[in-house]
């Protein structure tokens, strides 16, 4: 075994493949299989979806969070406007998984026309909008 940082190609379950750069992990000379420790799997995963996020075109955390803040939606009612399950959009905003070129095409749409909230059946509550807007800072 030996230690490499040659750029590694994560490939996710569509099919989309993301190049990481600048990571350590150990490959074996023999049949160049690579290894990655336990303890180092959950940064890999990071940078790979930091990665994705650049070589896709995909909203970063910080956009995701931005968006459904001036949306006013909690995760869970946004993870309820684009039909994904619970918890998924902390995931996201936590930078843990990479989001689906559809949820990603439909967040870009609506956190620039949240008049569309509603076809997608946003109901809104009591004495407030489908979306609010954030206070200024
Ligand atoms: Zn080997």
């Amino acid at each position: 075994m030996h230690w490499s940082d040659e750029p590694l190609h994560e490939e996710f379950d569509d099919g989309d493949v993301a190049v990481v750069e600048g990571f350590r992990y150990e490959r074996c000379d023999a049949c160049g299989e690579t290894l990655v420790r336990g303890a180092d799997l959950d940064e890999l995963q990071r940078r790979t979806v930091v990665a994705a996020r650049t070589d896709l075109e995909r909203l970063s955390s910080e956009e995701i969070r931005e968006a459904r803040f001036t949306l006013g939606l909690t995760q869970s009612e946004l993870e309820s406007q684009l039909g994904v399950s619970a918890g998924t959009v902390g995931r996201w905003e936590r930078g843990e998984v990479l989001q689906g070129a559809t949820a990603d095409r439909l967040m870009r749409l609506i956190r620039h026309h949240p008049e569309l909230l509603p076809e997608l059946g946003f109901v809104a509550r009591e004495r407030r909008g489908p979306y609010r807007t954030r206070p200024s800072e």
